[in-house]
């Protein structure tokens, strides 16, 4: 399914609190089995770009298209898209497998079919142990964990990620990495927008690199273009 940002705009505050111009003027289209990678500096709007995909905040300007239909104003629940974003925090009163489970009851999934997916899930993110806690009760990573095989669990066309690998330790980011690219593998038309500031999780997972200073897109092409060896 192929997302596309069209010109842009977000604006936050107003005359009184003050207003930040958080994404000016952004167009990028991302195509089904396309990769891309928000890379910028903190405050440089790539998780408002990223928002405004998934519906949690509203373009002062421009539209939203999803598979080429106009979702602007649709609420984030009807987008039918898988996020993880830190804000998109896992449902406190659930127990983690649960917490999975979610989108794929709201989607009619049988008994079955829900069990084996969460039990699938759980152990792609190494929380098959942590399947009965609560939310409160696991660490930052483990959480960010979780969101992630919540996020997969409905098997979405669309994902967006935020920073995903952030609270995770070395070792942790780097087989998360490895899921990520065998995701990309075994669901070949995912569409996926990735924001991360750090180049070398852009280089491992990305087709295309979006660059991003001051609110705006300032360079995107291919990963080997933007980084190639001088
Ligand atoms: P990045 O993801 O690149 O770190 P953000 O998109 O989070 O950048 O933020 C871009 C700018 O918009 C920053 O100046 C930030 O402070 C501002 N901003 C983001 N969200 C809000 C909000 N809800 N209210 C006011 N300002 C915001
Ligand atoms: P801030 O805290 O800076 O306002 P957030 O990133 O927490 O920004 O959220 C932006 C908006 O998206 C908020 O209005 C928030 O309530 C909404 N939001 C966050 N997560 C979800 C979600 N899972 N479902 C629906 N709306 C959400």
């Amino acid at each position: 399914m192929t997302v596309q940002l069209e010109d842009v705009t977000v604006h936050f505050g107003n005359k009184h609190s003050g207003r930040t111009c958080a994404l000016e003027g952004f167009d990028l289209s991302v195509a089904a089995g396309e990769t891309v990678a928000l890379l910028g500096p903190s405050g440089s709007g790539k998780s408002t770009a990223l928002k405004a995909v998934a519906g949690f905040v509203r373009p002062t300007r421009g539209r939203i298209r999803l598979a080429g239909n106009d979702v602007t104003d649709l609420p984030p629940a009807k987008r039918g898209i898988g996020v993880v974003v830190q804000q998109y925090a896992l449902f406190p009163h659930l127990r983690v497998a649960d917490n999975v489970a979610f989108g794929l009851k709201a989607a009619h999934k049988s008994k079955a079919e829900v069990t084996r997916r969460v039990a699938e899930m759980l152990e792609m993110v190494g929380m098959t142990p942590y399947a009965r806690r609560f939310p409160r009760e696991l660490s930052g990573g483990q959480q960010q964990r979780v969101a992630i095989a919540r996020a997969l669990a409905i098997q979405p066309p669309v994902l967006l990620l935020d920073e995903p690998l952030a609270a995770l330790d070395a070792q942790l980011r780097a087989d998360m990495l490895g899921e990520l690219q065998k995701l990309r593998r075994e669901v070949p038309d995912i569409a996926i927008v990735y924001v991360t500031h750090d180049q070398s999780e852009a280089l491992a997972l990305a087709d295309r690199i979006a660059v991003m200073r001051d609110a705006r897109l300032v360079d995107i092409a291919p990963a080997t273009e933007l980084y190639a060896a001088p």
